[in-house]
C-alpha cells in the first residue's frame, strides 16, 4: 500500500511538471506572436529511469532525448511497446554511429562528414531515413563539437546527397553565457544560418532544436521549432 501511494505522489510530480512546462510553452509562443503548436518538446530523459519516461508518455509526451549510447539501449528497447520517438542528442564516437543509426529516429548531433556517412551506412534500406540535424558551433569556439558557422552549409549539401539520412534543420548549445543577451544573439545567429540553408530546402528542413531549461524561452523567441527540456521536467539530476 505504502509504495503506491509514494508512486502516486511521483507521478502527480511529473505531470504537473510536465503540465506547467506545456503552459509556459504556449505562453511563451504567445508573447512571440507564435502559434501554441510551433515548438515541439523534447524531454530529456538522461540519468532518468524508464518508469518516469513511461509516466511522460501516459500523459501524452512522445519524444524523448538521450546522451549516451549505453545508458540508452535498454530504455529504447525497455519502452519499445509504447512507440517513442527517439533522439540522440550527446557527441557522436565515429565508432558508435552503427548502434546510433539502428537505436534512434533522430540524431541532433552530426558535426562532421564522417559521422553524417557512417550513420548513413548503417541505417538500411528496409527502414525509413534517419532524421539528422547538423549541430552547430556557433561560439565558434575550438574544443566545442559541432560544426563551425560557415561549413554548415557545406555539410548540409553534402547530407542532401546522403540516400538514408533526411537532413531536417539544425541544433546548438551556445555556451552559458551571462549576460542573456549574448545567448540570445547566438540563437539569433544560428536562425539566420537555419533561413539561409532552408531556403535550398523548403519541404524536409523544418527544425531548429535550441533551449534548455535555464533559456528555452529566449530561443521560443528567437525561433527554435525544438527545445530540449531535461531538469524542468524530470528535476534536477545527480
Ligand atoms: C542535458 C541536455 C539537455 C537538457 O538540459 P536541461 O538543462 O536539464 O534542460 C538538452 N540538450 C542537451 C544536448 C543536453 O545534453
Amino acid at each position: 500500500m505504502r509504495q503506491k501511494v509514494r508512486l502516486g505522489d511521483s507521478d502527480n510530480q511529473l505531470q504537473s511538471r510536465f503540465q506547467q512546462v506545456t503552459l509556459a510553452i504556449a505562453t511563451t509562443c504567445r508573447e512571440a506572436n507564435r502559434a501554441d503548436d510551433s515548438v515541439d518538446l523534447l524531454a530529456v530523459s538522461k540519468a532518468k529511469p524508464r518508469e518516469a519516461i513511461a509516466e511522460l508518455a501516459q500523459v501524452g509526451q512522445r519524444h524523448f532525448g538521450e546522451n549516451y549510447l549505453q545508458e540508452a539501449i535498454p530504455k529504447i528497447e525497455h519502452l519499445s511497446s509504447l512507440q517513442l520517438v527517439w533522439h540522440f542528442i550527446g557527441s557522436i564516437q565515429s565508432n558508435k554511429s552503427r548502434d546510433i543509426a539502428k537505436n534512434f529516429d533522430w540524431v541532433h548531433t552530426v558535426d562532421r562528414e564522417r559521422v553524417a556517412r557512417r550513420l548513413n551506412d548503417a541505417r538500411s534500406r528496409s527502414e525509413t531515413p534517419l532524421n539528422v540535424c547538423i549541430q552547430v558551433n556557433v561560439d565558434d569556439e575550438p574544443q566545442k563539437s559541432g560544426t563551425p558557422h560557415d561549413r554548415c552549409e557545406e555539410l548540409a549539401t553534402l547530407v542532401d546527397e546522403l540516400p538514408y539520412l533526411s537532413l531536417r534543420g539544425l541544433m546548438v548549445i551556445p555556451k552559458p553565457l551571462h549576460p542573456v543577451e549574448d545567448m540570445r544573439h547566438a540563437f539569433a545567429r544560428t536562425k539566420q544560418l537555419f533561413d539561409a540553408l532552408k531556403q535550398d530546402r523548403p519541404d524536409s528542413f523544418d527544425t531548429l532544436s535550441m533551449g534548455m531549461t535555464e533559456d528555452y524561452a529566449i530561443a521560443i523567441d528567437e525561433g527554435a521549432t525544438m527545445i530540449r527540456l531535461g531538469t524542468a521536467l524530470f528535476g534536477p539530476r545527480r
